[in-house]
């Protein structure tokens, strides 16, 4: 706003991409999460005397048309580190202004460092991002720097529907919603029994902050969230005692230490945007391919597996559009290493379930947790030890299969009890018996195991990659 003089009145755009919106790791929850964060930043707009454009085209027709009505001066964007079709996109944009001489302004975001630009340490970066201050424009009025739309917007029925169906019981959009989500999670008693809670999907889910979606679509921002986690020390220092205040400080850091694996991944991404379809050791290209399984995919996929823990994950996800880190790397786990499915094709169904899906964040981590990155101790996750660890009393289980309902305690991760198992409740729901496992999961494990760590001796890092760049740290705690 403050070039409003030299560089004309702001006409804030939201384009529809038919492009975008097909793509394969693209579904309709992702989509409606979209519509509805833009219900909410419409009005906001409006409140401050502008008014937001919806069109619907590719990125580059949409501001050439904007730009033959009215001449276009300066092009404000957040720069994106995302799928290669986004990519593609961008540079199109910046040829096109280069020509029609437009500046075109990009925002960092997450701290990501572009071709040689040199990248903050997450101590300084942080330290940056507290010191400055956020601004916020409700309540002013800049009917005067806006500019009226100069074409009508598009209607809702002219933009493309993505693949999939809605979840039921998915995070809804909107920034008051995040902001929500971050005044109740950011408190001393959260913040400090955080560490405690995320491991078990029974207390991950109020837990956990759930800030990881309103962060992926830049509805709230990584230095909102630092600050915030900043305020939440603060006070920790005038009301704690010095030994309680040393604890929140601890808790803060391994919290923190998740946005740092955030941020770092990203940055891999940025260097290796090719991990969206390949494998970051090139060794692993093909091979579980070439012995591709659909049934067993499948089963995966809807949750009959016969293995309750990794079921009642695939069913939740199917609902809810999320669960908790630990349960993503065992599910990832299971179906990579004891189904030996296709790591980017596992990556792509989940891209589509998970609703904070962050290619720059997945890709990566997905290479983690199926062994194909060199970066880490390479971790075959027992799916029934995992059930038995983290739902010891079952209750997630049998919250998501209705199946196993009638058996009490941790008897619900026995898979020689489970298999035909049907409770009335699943029989009054026309659900079939529960299956036997598809595989069994000890032996299969170990096989992976092994084959994975002769795959990997022959270690081949893609050029460019440094350990630290890469940032494949993946915590389970
Ligand atoms: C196979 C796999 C795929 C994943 N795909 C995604 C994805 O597409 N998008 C995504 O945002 N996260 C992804 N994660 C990371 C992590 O599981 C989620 O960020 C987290 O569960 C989100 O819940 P939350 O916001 O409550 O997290 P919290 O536990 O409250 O963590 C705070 C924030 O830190 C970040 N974060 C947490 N854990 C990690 C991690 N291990 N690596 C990087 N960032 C982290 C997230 O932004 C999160 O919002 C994936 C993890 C695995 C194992």
């Amino acid at each position: 706003m403050a070039g409003v003089r030299s560089y004309g009145p702001v006409l804030p755009v939201y384009v529809h991409e038919p492009n975008l919106i097909s793509q394969p790791d693209v579904s309709r929850q992702h989509q409606v999460f979209v519509q509805e964060t833009l219900a909410e930043l419409r009005v906001e707009i409006e409140r401050l005397g502008g008014q937001l454009l919806e069109l619907v085209g590719e990125s580059l027709d949409v501001f050439k048309r904007l730009h033959r009505i009215t001449p276009i001066t300066r092009i404000w964007t957040h720069r994106e580190t995302t799928q290669n079709s986004q990519y593609e996109r961008d540079k199109q944009i910046k040829a096109w202004c280069q020509t029609a001489g437009i500046e075109l302004m990009e925002c960092e975001q997450n701290g990501v460092a572009r071709g040689e630009q040199a990248s903050l340490s997450f101590p300084d970066y942080f330290a940056q991002c507290v010191t400055r201050k956020l601004k916020d424009p409700t309540g002013t009025s800049l009917t005067n720097r806006f500019a009226k739309p100069p074409l009508p917007a598009a209607s809702p029925e002219s933009i493309p529907v993505a693949a999939g169906e809605d979840k039921p019981l998915r995070q809804r959009g909107g920034r008051t919603l995040a902001v929500n989500a971050m005044r109740s999670f950011f408190s001393i008693r959260s913040l400090q029994r955080y560490p405690f809670q995320i491991s078990s999907p029974n207390t991950a889910w109020n837990g956990c902050s759930r800030l990881s979606t309103y962060l992926a679509y830049g509805i709230i921002s990584d230095r909102e969230v630092f600050q915030a986690v900043d305020g939440v020390v603060s006070l920790g220092h005038e009301k704690l005692s010095p030994e309680s205040f040393q604890k929140l400080q601890e808790r803060a850091r391994f919290y923190l230490d998740r946005l740092m694996w955030r941020r770092q991944y990203i940055q891999t991404f940025e260097h290796h945007p090719e991990l969206e379809y390949r494998h970051m050791l090139p060794q692993f290209d093909g091979v579980r391919e070439s012995e591709f399984d659909s049934e067993r995919f499948e089963a995966w996929k809807a949750g009959r597996t016969g293995v309750p823990y990794i079921d009642a994950a695939m069913r939740c996800l199917r609902q809810t559009g999320w669960i908790n880190m630990r349960l993503r790397a065992t599910v990832v786990s299971f179906a990579t290493m004891n189904l030996w499915l296709p790591t980017l094709q596992v990556a792509r169904h989940l891209a589509r379930e998970f609703l904070d899906y962050e290619p720059a964040v997945h890709y990566p981590i997905h290479n983690v947790a199926s062994g194909t990155s060199s970066f880490d101790n390479l971790m075959v996750y027992d799916p029934i030890k995992q059930g038995i660890d983290n739902d010891s009393e079952g209750a997630f289980v049998r919250r998501w299969v209705p199946e196993l309902r009638a058996l009490k305690g941790v008897g619900i991760h026995d898979v020689t009890r489970t298999a035909g198992s049907l409770s009335d409740e699943a029989r009054g729901l026309g659900l079939l018996p529960y299956p036997a496992p598809i595989v069994d999961c000890r032996q299969a494990g170990k096989l992976a195991k092994q084959r994975v760590s002769d795959l990997r001796k022959g270690k081949n890092v893609p050029d460019g990659t440094s350990e630290a760049d890469a940032g494949t740290q993946l915590s389970l705690m």
